[in-house]
């Protein structure tokens, strides 16, 4: 799960991190009264920043207004200004794609006079099986770009499972970064907290590009990304919480609601199918047919009427889909059930309607595989049935070149 800037810079402060000061707001005029009131406790650089599940702001624009999605302010009418270009505005950067997201919220922020800035990340190293943490000199740049263009400016520590940050490694990194004095205890500091955060909230990754460091020395996080993990949130309540529906793929999102399992993607051939494992052959299947597919689709072992209608919206939802693979084994399910689940739920007005021009090719196996593809064969509805994998995968390319 994602979090927005300012959910996460709340978080970190919790854990000791240092973060400029600053506060949410939904309308301008309530971005006017936090200005002011930071301006009554001395400010006199604000930030006024779009609050998107996306990076690249600073170097994004938004679509009417042509504002940048980080925008520094030195009064409080700038502010305003600011906060008017940007809510209700859909910023565009190198991460939403060209649709964009629409700023709902922004976040007004004490601004930070940089001497330099840092890259600093936290997260899973799968392939060691450990947490891993990054710095860079390069910061505010995409550290994608630096791990290709220099790699050897990124330096990495991974961190024991059962032991935790040690100090040494605490203080590697800072004089990796280069920092002396008191700015590289204030590091050793920052760097210890944030693991700590990191690992106490269940995190899977969390960045902060830039950190910064003042001309006064001090040590501060200007960006925060965190992101859990969902199989942990269940301990996380608050974190939870947090979570801003209005950010998520709108299919993605009736698909949870739904208890299914459902990721899109760019393709043509729609699929639904009982098992992850299965649902990944399938896709697999329908490259090898010369498709793409529209999505991943796990509807779990039960596969009844509900489940398959329920599949069928969510995949018809995406104007792609120009084929639908349904694959499902009858292990603990009956096939012939299936099949008949499969003919009513096609049967559903509304699902009829949307499947006119899609040819559905369903691929039953297991028990009472034959059976099933006779219910099949003798319905008189735009279905096509196969047994085999592989007659599958020529029944969807058929489909595709005719
Ligand atoms: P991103 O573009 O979405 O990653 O947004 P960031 O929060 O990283 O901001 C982008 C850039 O704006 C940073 O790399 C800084 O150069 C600049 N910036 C952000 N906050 C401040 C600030 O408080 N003071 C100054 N001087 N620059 C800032
Ligand atoms: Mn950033």
């Amino acid at each position: 799960m994602n979090i927005h800037e300012y959910q996460a810079k709340e978080i970190l402060k919790t854990y000791g991190v240092a973060v400029p000061d600053g506060e949410a707001a939904t309308s301008v005029e309530d971005a006017v009264g936090i200005a002011e009131r930071m301006q009554a406790n001395g400010t006199s650089l604000f930030v006024v920043k779009a609050m998107i599940h996306a990076g690249g702001r600073g170097k994004g624009r938004t679509k009417k207004n042509h504002a940048k999605g980080v925008i520094l302010c030195r009064s409080v009418e700038e502010v305003r200004e600011a906060a008017a270009s940007l809510l209700g505005d859909v910023l565009v950067t190198i991460q939403t794609g060209e649709e964009g997201q629409t700023v709902n919220t922004i976040y007004v922020t004490d601004g930070v006079d940089i001497a330099q800035e840092y890259y600093l990340g936290i997260l899973l190293d799968r392939g060691n099986s450990k947490n891993v943490i990054m710095v860079s000199t390069e910061g505010g740049v995409e550290i994608e770009k630096v791990a290709e263009e220099t790699p050897e400016k990124i330096v990495k520590e991974w961190i024991e499972p059962g032991m935790g940050i040690q100090p040494n490694q605490a203080r590697r990194l800072a004089f990796a970064l280069g920092l002396e004095g008191d700015s590289f205890k204030k590091a050793v500091k920052f760097i210890s907290a944030l693991y700590n955060c990191y690992v106490v909230t269940d995190a899977n990754l969390v960045e902060i590009n830039p950190l910064v460091r003042t001309p006064e020395g001090e040590i501060v996080a200007l960006d925060a990304k965190m992101t859990f993990d969902d199989n942990a949130l269940y301990r996380h309540k608050e974190i939870r919480e947090l979570r801003d529906e209005s950010e998520e793929n709108p299919i993605e999102l009736e698909a949870s609601k739904y208890d299914l399992n459902y990721i899109k993607l760019d393709g043509n051939v729609g699929c639904m199918v009982n098992g992850a494992g299965l649902a990944m052959a399938t896709m697999d299947i329908i490259k090898l047919s010369g498709g793409e597919p529209a999505n991943f689709l796990d509807v779990g072992g039960g596969a009844n009427v509900e489940t398959v209608k329920n599949g069928f919206r969510i995949i018809l939802d995406d104007p792609n889909v120009k084929a639908i693979l349904i694959n499902i084994f009858g292990g603990i399910v009956r096939c012939d059930r299936v099949a008949n689940g499969v003919i009513e739920a096609i049967k559903d007005p509304e699902i009829a309607k949307k499947v006119e021009n899609v040819p559905i090719i369903v691929r039953l196996q297991g028990t009472n595989a034959e059976e099933a593809k006779v219910i099949i064969d003798n319905s008189d509805l735009n279905v096509i049935s196969a047994v085999l994998l592989k007659e599958a995968a020529e029944q969807v390319s058929n489909v595709l070149s005719a």
